[in-house]
C-alpha cells in the first residue's frame, strides 16, 4: 500500500507487544495527542493500562490482526519476536515501522551478525552452529571460553550457555535445544572493558539522530544501571554513534534502533546485538533528555520532526528487578530520583517492575 508520510496528532498508534516499553510509548504518545491500540497476548498487560484500546490475542490470529490493522493509523512494536508474518499481515493494510524486514534480520543471530559483518562492521568472532559437531568445531576455532547463544528468542541471558574449558559441548547443546532442531551462534568470549548501547531514531523522510553513547552494567545477564555519559573516551563514543547509524541506515528502519555493543580493552568497538524498539537502556532519556526516546519513536513512526537528543546532565539509570521494587517509598522521597513503576502486579525474580533515574548523579557518588 502507498504509505502516508504524515500521521498528525488525533491518529491512533498500533502498539504490538503490551511490555512497559509499550506502556512508556503510549504515555509518550498521548502526550502529543495520539491514542494508542496495544496488540499483545497478554490479558492486564503494563501497555493496556495506559492505552485508548487493547486487544488481546496471539500474534497467529489473522482475524484479529486484520481487525486491529482497521483501528491504527501505524504500526510499530515494542517485541522483536512478533511473527515476521504479522508484520507482512499488517503492512497490507496500514503502515508498519518497522517493517519486517528489519525484524527478519535483527530476530536472528545468524542473519544479524552476517548483516553486521558485510557492512565491514566488527563483532566477536562467531559461527553459526545446527548440532554438537558445529559447536566442537566453532570452539576449536574460536577457543574457550566461549558463548553459545540460541539464534532466536533468548533475552535477558535466557538461551545462553558459557562453554568453559571444562563444560560438556554435548550438555550445553541438549539443555539450549531441549530435544528439538536448533539454530545458534558460538562467540568468542569478549574480555571487554565495559559494555555500551546508542540508540538511533531514523524517519520515513530519511532524517535521523542519535542519543549519546552510554555505558551498560549487567548483572545475572540482566542490564542493572545505565551510566550517562559512558565512561570511555570521546572519540570511541563517536565511534559507536557511527557505528549505530551506519546499520540503522542500511536497515533502512523506521522508528528506533538500539544497538549494543561491548569495547574492548584495547579500544575496539563490537556490535553485540541489535534491537529496532525502545530499549532498557534509553529509559534515561525519559528524564534527563529533552526529547525521550519514547516520543521519538512516535515522532519517527508519525513522520513528525525529530526531537533534540542532547544531554543536559549526567544521569544513572537504575532498574528495579524482582523485590527490588520494594525500595519505592523511600526512591519517591529523593529529591534527585525520578522513579517509573510499570504496573505489574506480580513480584517475580528477574522480572522488571520499574526503574529510577538519578539526575545530576555521577556513577559513584
Ligand atoms: P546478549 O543476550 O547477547 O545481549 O548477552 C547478554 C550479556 O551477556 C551481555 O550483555 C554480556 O554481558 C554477556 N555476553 C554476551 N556475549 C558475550 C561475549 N561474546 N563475551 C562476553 N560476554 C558476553
Amino acid at each position: 500500500m502507498t504509505e502516508a508520510t504524515l500521521i498528525p496528532p488525533g491518529s491512533t498508534v498500533g502498539m504490538l507487544g503490551g511490555g512497559q516499553l509499550g506502556r512508556m510509548t503510549a504515555l509518550a504518545a498521548a502526550r502529543l495527542g495520539y491514542r494508542t491500540h496495544v496488540f499483545t497476548p497478554e490479558p492486564d498487560s503494563p501497555c493496556a493500562q495506559v492505552c485508548a484500546e487493547a486487544t488481546v490475542a496471539e500474534f497467529t490470529d489473522h482475524a484479529a490482526l486484520i481487525q486491529f490493522a482497521a483501528s491504527v493509523d501505524v504500526v510499530t512494536l515494542e517485541w522483536e519476536n512478533v511473527p515476521p508474518e504479522a508484520l507482512v499481515l499488517l503492512a497490507e493494510h496500514v503502515p508498519t515501522r518497522p517493517g519486517a524486514g528489519v525484524l527478519a534480520v535483527t530476530r536472528d543471530r545468524i542473519h544479524e551478525k552476517a548483516f553486521i559483518n558485510r557492512l565491514g562492521i566488527k563483532t566477536a568472532p562467531w559461527r553459526p552452529a545446527h548440532s554438537v559437531a558445529d559447536v566442537a568445531s566453532a570452539v576449536q576455532d574460536l577457543g574457550r571460553p566461549a558463548v553459545l547463544k540460541a539464534a532466536r528468542l533468548g533475552y535477558d541471558g535466557k538461551g545462553q550457555s558459557l562453554l568453559r574449558a571444562d563444560s560438556d559441548l554435548a550438555a550445553a547443546w541438549h539443555h539450549l535445544s531441549e530435544g528439538h532442531a536448533l539454530d545458534a551462534v558460538v562467540e568468542g568470549f569478549v574480555d571487554y572493558a565495559c559494555e555500551v548501547s546508542v540508540i538511533v531514531a531514523r524517519s520515513p523522510d530519511g532524517s535521523r539522530c542519535a542519543y549519546p553513547t552510554v555505558e551498560n552494567q549487567h548483572e545475572h545477564h540482566i542490564l542493572a544501571r545505565t551510566i550517562v555519559p559512558a565512561r570511555i573516551a570521546p572519540a570511541i563514543a563517536a565511534q559507536a554513534e557511527d557505528i549505530a547509524t551506519r546499520i540503522a541506515e542500511a536497515l533502512g528502519v523506521i522508528g528506533l534502533l538500539a544497538v549494543e555493543m561491548f569495547v574492548t580493552r584495547d579500544g575496539q568497538v563490537l556490535v553485540n546485538e541489535l534491537a529496532p524498539r525502545p530499549h532498557n537502556s534509553g529509559h534515561w532519556t525519559l528524564d534527563a533528555c529533552a526529547t525521550s526516546q519514547f516520543e521519538q519513536l512516535v515522532r519517527a513512526v508519525c513522520g513528525l520532526p525529530l526531537g533534540p537528543t542532547d544531554r543536559p546532565c549526567n544521569a544513572v539509570m537504575e532498574n528495579l528487578i524482582g523485590d527490588q521494587v520494594e525500595r519505592w517509598p523511600e526512591l519517591m522521597a529523593a529529591p534527585e530520583a525520578r522513579l517509573h513503576l510499570y504496573g505489574k502486579r506480580e513480584i517475580r525474580p528477574g522480572r522488571k517492575l520499574g526503574h529510577v533515574t538519578w539526575i545530576g548523579r555521577t556513577f559513584g557518588s
